[in-house]
C-alpha cells in the first residue's frame, strides 16, 4: 500500500477537527438561541395569559359568551399575543382574533388538557389556522378550586425563525472566516511539523545511496534535531566502517591479484565466490570480476576442473591433482583443493590453489630429449667403432691396408666422440658458470678475431676459400678472449664448413660504446626461413648427412648462443637460401 505523505495526513485532520468544531459550535449555539427564546416567549405568553385570567376570572359568566368574546377581544388590543378562552367542553368561549363559533373544539390541545389538570401547558407546533409556527401557553381559569375554563395565549415563533436565520448566517459567515484562518494556520504547522521530516526523509535518501558526506540540519523540533544529529552521526559511523571494510577489500583483492598461484573459492553450491587473476589468465576467463555469483560451468571450460571441484566439495580432506590447460601454450597446473570454512567452522564451499608447474615440465621434457639426442649422437660413433673393431678382430687385422684404413675410421669416429663430448661439456659449463665466474677483460678485438681465422685457416685453404677479417685497429670489448674466440670459430668453421669451394667469408666487427657487433658472412648455401627459429637448439641441423661429413657436433651453433648470453649479449642470423648468411654476436659496449 502506497503510504500518505506526513503533510497529508496531519493537515486534513486539522480541517476536519476545526470543521466539526465549528458545526458543534453552531449546532450547540442553534439549539441554546432556540431554547432561550422559547423560555422567554414561554414566559411572556405565561404573564400575559395570568392577566388575562386574572381579568376574565372576575367577570367569568359562561352563559355569556359574547362578554367574554369582547374581553378577549380587548385584551388582545393591548397584547401582542392572541388570547383565547376555552370552556371546559373544549369550545372557545372568546379570542382576540378570530370568531369563536368559526372555531372548532379545542379539547385536544395538548396545552389545554394540562392546564384543565390544573398545571401550566405550553406547546410549540404548527398552526393550520394561522399556517405558523406557534408557541402555546394555557393556564386553567380557577374559581373555588374547580378549573372553570383555559386561558391561552398564543404568539407566532416567526420573529425568532428570522432571529434565528441571521443568527445562523452571522455564525457560518464568522465560521468560514474561522475555517479559512484555520486552514492557513493548519497548513504552516503542517508544513513547520512536516518539512524537517521531509528534509530528513531526503538525506536519508542520500544516505541509502552511499553519499554519507551529506549533512541533515538540526532545525525544527527538539525531537526533530536529535533525530537529525543521531542521523548524521549515524551516517559518520557508516562512513567510516564503509571506509575500512573497502580498504580490507581492497586490501585483501590487492595481495589475491599479485599472488602468482591462482585462487579459486567456490560455494557449496558450485558457484564462484573469488577468482584472482592468475586464476583467470591460466583458465582463460577474461572478465574475472564478472565470474563471482555464476557457475563454475559457465567459467570454466575445463571438464577436470569442474570434476576436481566437486570431488573437494564432497570430500573433507585436502585434495592434489595436475591440470592441463590446452591452448596456443599449454599450462601445467598443479590444483590442491580444500574445504572453504565459516566463522564457525562449518563448511561454506572449497578453496582451489593452483600452482605454473608449466616451466618445470617444460624442462623436465627439455631434458628428456637432450638425454635422447645426447644418447643418440654417442650411439652412432661408439656403434661404427664397435663394428670395425670386431672386422679388425674377425681377420681384417692380418691385411695392413685394410687394418690401417679401419683404424683410421675408429680413430675419425673416436675424435667425433671427442668434439661432441668436448662441445657437451663446454655448454655444460657455459650455463653453470655464466659471467660471473668467468674471467673478462678489456681487449683489442682485432687480436680475438685473427687468432680465431688462424685456428680455422687450414680447413679455408683446402677449400680455396678466402677469410677476410674487416675490423677496426682500436675497437676493443669486455669479453672473455678465449670464449669469444670460441665462438669466432665456430661461426667460421660453420661458413667454410657449408660453402663451396673458392668462395668469400668476411669476418667483421664494428660498433662502439652501446654495442659491439661480432659478425660472419658468407656466400654458402645459405638457410631457409622455416629453419632460422630453431637453429640455435642443441643437435638441430638442417642437413644431418652433411654435417656429420663434416665433423659436426650440431652443438657449435648452441655454443655460441650460451657464449653471447653469458655476455649479456644475443646471437642473430639473416641468410637467404642459396646466396648466403651472416651470423652476428652482439655484445653490450663498454
Ligand atoms: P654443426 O656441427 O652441424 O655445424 P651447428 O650448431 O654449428 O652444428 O649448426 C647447426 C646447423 O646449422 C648446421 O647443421 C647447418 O645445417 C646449419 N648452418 C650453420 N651455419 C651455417 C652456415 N654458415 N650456412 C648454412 N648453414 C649453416
Amino acid at each position: 500500500m502506497h503510504a500518505k505523505r506526513i503533510f497529508w495526513q496531519i493537515y486534513p485532520s486539522y480541517l476536519i477537527v476545526t470543521l466539526l468544531s465549528l458545526a458543534a459550535v453552531f449546532l450547540l449555539s442553534s439549539a441554546s438561541i432556540t431554547r432561550f427564546y422559547h423560555r422567554q416567549t414561554a414566559g411572556n405568553l405565561e404573564v400575559q395569559a395570568l392577566f388575562a385570567e386574572e381579568q376574565l376570572r372576575e367577570r367569568f359568566d359562561p352563559s355569556n359568551i359574547s362578554e367574554l368574546n369582547r374581553i378577549c377581544a380587548t385584551l388582545g388590543t393591548k397584547s401582542p399575543a392572541r388570547i383565547t378562552l376555552i370552556l371546559p367542553a373544549g369550545t372557545v368561549a372568546g379570542d382576540s382574533e378570530k370568531a369563536p363559533a368559526e372555531m372548532g373544539s379545542h379539547a385536544n390541545r395538548p396545552e389545554i388538557q394540562k392546564a384543565f389538570a390544573g398545571h401550566t401547558g405550553q406547546s410549540v407546533r404548527f398552526s393550520n389556522t394561522l399556517k405558523k409556527n406557534m408557541m402555546y401557553v394555557a393556564v386553567p381559569v380557577l374559581r373555588d378550586g374547580r378549573v372553570i375554563g383555559v386561558v391561552r395565549t398564543a404568539m407566532p415563533l416567526t420573529e425568532m425563525d428570522q432571529l434565528m436565520g441571521e443568527v445562523q448566517h452571522r455564525i457560518i459567515f464568522g465560521g468560514l472566516s474561522v475555517l479559512l484562518l484555520a486552514a492557513l494556520f493548519s497548513l504552516f504547522i503542517s508544513r513547520r511539523i512536516s518539512s524537517p521530516l521531509e528534509r530528513i526523509k531526503r538525506g536519508a535518501e542520500h544516505f541509502a545511496q552511499g553519499d554519507f558526506s551529506h549533512r541533515l540540519p538540526s532545525t525544527g523540533s527538539s525531537e526533530i534535531g536529535a533525530l537529525a544529529g543521531t542521523m548524521n552521526e549515524m551516517a559518520e559511523q557508516l562512513e567510516e566502517r564503509l571506509q575500512s571494510v573497502i580498504k580490507e577489500r581492497n586490501q585483501r583483492e590487492a595481495v589475491l591479484s599479485s599472488m602468482v598461484e591462482g585462487v579459486l573459492a567456490v560455494d557449496t553450491g558450485g558457484h564462484i565466490i573469488s577468482l584472482n587473476k592468475a586464476a583467470a589468465r591460466f583458465f582463460h576467463v577474461f572478465q574475472p570480476k564478472n565470474a563471482p555469483g555464476r557457475s563454475m560451468e559457465e567459467v570454466f571450460r575445463n571438464v577436470k576442473l569442474q570434476k576436481f571441484v566437486t570431488d573437494v566439495l564432497k570430500g573433507q580432506e585436502t585434495r592434489e591433482c595436475e591440470i592441463t590447460v590446452e591452448n596456443e601454450e599449454n599450462y601445467y597446473l598443479q590444483a590442491r583443493g580444500t574445504n572453504l570454512l565459516g566463522v564457525q567452522g562449518e563448511r561454506i564451499g572449497a578453496v582451489v590453489v593452483f600452482n605454473d608447474v608449466s616451466r618445470l615440465r617444460r624442462l623436465e621434457n627439455l631434458r628428456r630429449e637432450f638425454v635422447a639426442n645426447v644418447s643418440h649422437e654417442l650411439k652412432t660413433p661408439i656403434t661404427s667403432i664397435k663394428g670395425f673393431v670386431e672386422t679388425l678382430l674377425d681377420g681384417a687385422l692380418k691385411d695392413p691396408a685394410e687394418a690401417e684404413r679401419f683404424l683410421k675410421i675408429v680413430g675419425k669416429h673416436a675424435d667425433r666422440l671427442n668434439a661432441i663430448i668436448e662441445d657437451l661439456l663446454m655448454l655444460s659449463r657455459l650455463e653453470q658458470g655464466g659471467l660471473e665466474e668467468m674471467e673478462m677483460k678489456s681487449v683489442g678485438l682485432s687480436g680475438v678475431m685473427g687468432s680465431a681465422v688462424e685456428v680455422c685457416a687450414h680447413r679455408a685453404e683446402k677449400k680455396n676459400i678466402t677469410v677476410n677479417v674487416v675490423c677496426p685497429d682500436d675497437l676493443s670489448a669486455v669479453v672473455n678472449p678465449p670464449l669469444i674466440e670460441q665462438a669466432l670459430i665456430n661461426l667460421i668453421s660453420n661458413a667454410v664448413k657449408y660453402c663451396d669451394e673458392a668462395t668469400v667469408v668476411t669476418v667483421t666487427a664494428r660498433g662502439g660504446a652501446k654495442e659491439v657487433i661480432l659478425s660472419v658472412q658468407d656466400q654458402g648455401y645459405g638457410i631457409e626461413a622455416e629453419h632460422l627459429e630453431r637453429l640455435f637448439e642443441r643437435f638441430y641441423r638442417i642437413d644431418k648427412g652433411r654435417s656429420r661429413q663434416e665433423g659436426g657436433t650440431g652443438l657449435g651453433l648452441a655454443i655460441v648462443k650460451h657464449i653471447a648470453q653469458a655476455h649479456g649479449g644475443r646471437v642473430e642470423v639473416q641468410s637467404e637460401f642459396g646466396k648466403g648468411s651472416e651470423f652476428s654476436i652482439h655484445l653490450p659496449g663498454v
